[in-house]
């Protein structure tokens, strides 16, 4: 079995990452896949405070980064590649396939996915068109091109309070636009997106359009009580209004919600032996940065004893 990897983790976010640092120090032979640069989406976080061990907070690209190094320090190997599908179990070595998108293949005797989520988009005119014409769905990344502007952001959870947060240092003025009558995010982000004086809120109000031609121009919005439409003018549109699982991988192998994310009991078991699920691909009430990473490491304690299991290795 020398040649077949004890564990393959697919998604390099804080859950990947830290299921990879928990599994090398388990002296697993670990591969960790990512398609791009290991971090996840906290890479486009500016601040995370909610993670323990940082009283100021820290920077999301930072944290990646350490993270990173890590789970390096202890042999975990990381590959840039993408995963594109896994086989089912088959031969005498109860090991999966896992594909890759340049069309080669390994062997795993388990598998760890943590793929993530990605941003949802709003559907309406305007939105496709104006993409990276004013468009954005990456406070953190766009905010410094919206200096001495005005921006819209729609949606009311944590990520549309906290890039509008962001956004106040750059642009002149950042109008809320959330479809109900309260907000869904963390409460002190609610406190401090009020308190600021650059963000009004329009609490009520639907946005239909997403006004050009060339570049964004405005937002247009209904408003739920009386069905009036109007438009606020701007110079950026930015959209949070959740995100869907990249569960694509597992869709066909694994036991999926209504919504796409990968089920799993409390031990990141998912309905097939040998394959595990963390992070925001899973199931779950609470998607924060510390949650996957306390997940990460379950899942690896798990894959660890799946696996010394399979070779009559377990310590009972
Ligand atoms: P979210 O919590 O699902 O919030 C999405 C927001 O967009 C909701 O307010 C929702 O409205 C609104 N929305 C959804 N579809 C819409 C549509 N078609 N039109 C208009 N509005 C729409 O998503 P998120 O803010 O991206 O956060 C994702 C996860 O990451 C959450 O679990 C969040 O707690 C977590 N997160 C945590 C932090 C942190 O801890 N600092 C930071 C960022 C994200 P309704 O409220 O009416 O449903």
């Amino acid at each position: 079995m020398n040649d077949i990897y004890d564990l393959v983790i697919i998604g390099g976010g804080p859950a990947g990452l830290t299921a990879g640092m928990y599994s090398s120090r388990a002296r697993m032979k670990t591969l960790l896949l990512e398609k791009m640069l290991c971090g996840g989406q906290i890479l486009v976080t500016d601040r995370i405070e909610n993670y323990p061990g940082f009283p100021e907070g820290v920077g999301g690209p930072e944290l990646a980064e350490w993270m990173s190094r890590q789970a390096k320090r202890f042999g975990l190997e990381i590959m840039t590649e993408e995963a594109s599908s896994i086989s089912p179990k088959d031969g005498p070595d109860g090991a999966f396939t896992v594909k890759l998108k340049n069309g080669r293949s390994m062997k795993a005797l388990s598998v760890i996915i943590s793929t993530g989520a990605r941003w949802n988009s709003l559907g309406i005119p305007g939105e496709k068109e104006l993409m990276g014409r004013g468009v954005s769905y990456c406070g953190t990344c766009d905010g410094p091109l919206f200096k001495g502007k005005e921006v819209v952001v729609i949606g009311g959870g944590d990520t549309a309070l906290e890039d509008s947060l962001f956004l106040a240092k750059f642009a002149s003025k950042v109008t809320i636009v959330h479809r109900r009558d309260r907000l869904r995010a963390t409460k002190i982000l609610q406190e401090r997106a009020r308190a600021n004086s650059k963000i009004e809120l329009r609490l009520n109000s639907i946005a239909t359009e997403i006004v050009g031609p060339a570049k964004v121009a405005g937002v247009k919005i209904k408003d739920v009580a009386t069905g009036a439409s109007s438009v606020i003018k701007c110079d950026g549109a930015f959209i949070f209004i959740g995100i869907t699982p990249n569960s694509d991988i597992a869709k066909d192998l694994v036991k999926l919600d209504d919504k796409g994310y990968m089920i799993s009991d409390d031990d990141m078991r998912t309905s097939v032996e040998g394959i595990f699920a963390c992070g925001d691909v899973r199931k779950k009430t609470l998607r924060q940065v510390v949650t996957a990473a306390g997940e990460g490491a379950t899942a690896s304690f798990s894959a660890e004893h799946y696996v010394d299991r399979l070779k009559g290795k377990e310590y009972k």
